[in-house]
C-alpha cells in the first residue's frame, strides 16, 4: 500500500516545501489550521512513535532539528509556536508515517486540546 508522506517524500506527489536537509522534509499542511502549519517528515518510513526503538531514536532528534529550522525560516520562533504529533487512531493520525505539525503565527493559539478548553 502506497504512503502519501513517501511519495510527497519521492516527489510523485507534489507539496509546498518549506525545508529540507538529508534527513527531513518540511512541507505546508494541505488544510493549515493556523496561519502557519508545516508538516516535518523523516526520510525513512516509520508508521508513527510505536516503531521507534533505541536502534531508529535519532530519528527524533533529526526532525526537532528540523522543526527548529521551520521555526526560524517561517518566524514563528519569534512569538512561539505548537508541537503536535497525532500518534495512533484516537489522536486523530491518518497518515501513518511519523510526523509533526508546527501551528503558529497566532498571537495565541488557544487551548491545548479543544475538548478541554483551559
Ligand atoms: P495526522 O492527523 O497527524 O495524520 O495529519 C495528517 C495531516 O496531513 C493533516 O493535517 C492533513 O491536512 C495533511 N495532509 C494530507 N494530505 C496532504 C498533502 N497532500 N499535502 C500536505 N498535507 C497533507
Ligand atoms: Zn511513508
Amino acid at each position: 500500500m502506497g504512503c502519501l508522506f513517501c511519495n510527497i517524500l519521492s516527489g510523485a506527489t507534489p507539496s509546498e516545501k518549506v525545508y529540507e536537509d538529508d534527513k527531513v522534509f518540511a512541507f505546508k499542511d494541505i488544510n493549515p489550521q493556523a496561519p502557519v502549519h508545516v508538516l516535518v517528515v523523516h526520510r525513512v518510513h516509520t508508521k508513527n512513535l510505536d516503531e521507534l526503538t533505541a536502534d531508529n531514536s535519532a530519528m527524533m532528534g533529526e526532525i526537532f532539528l528540523g522543526v527548529k529550522d521551520v521555526a526560524r525560516i517561517t518566524g514563528v520562533d519569534k512569538k512561539g509556536y505548537r508541537v503536535i504529533i497525532n500518534n495512533g487512531a484516537a489522536a486523530g493520525q491518518v497518515i501513518w508515517h511519523l510526523h509533526v505539525h508546527i501551528l503558529g503565527g497566532e498571537e495565541d493559539l488557544g487551548p491545548m486540546l479543544s475538548i478541554r478548553p483551559n
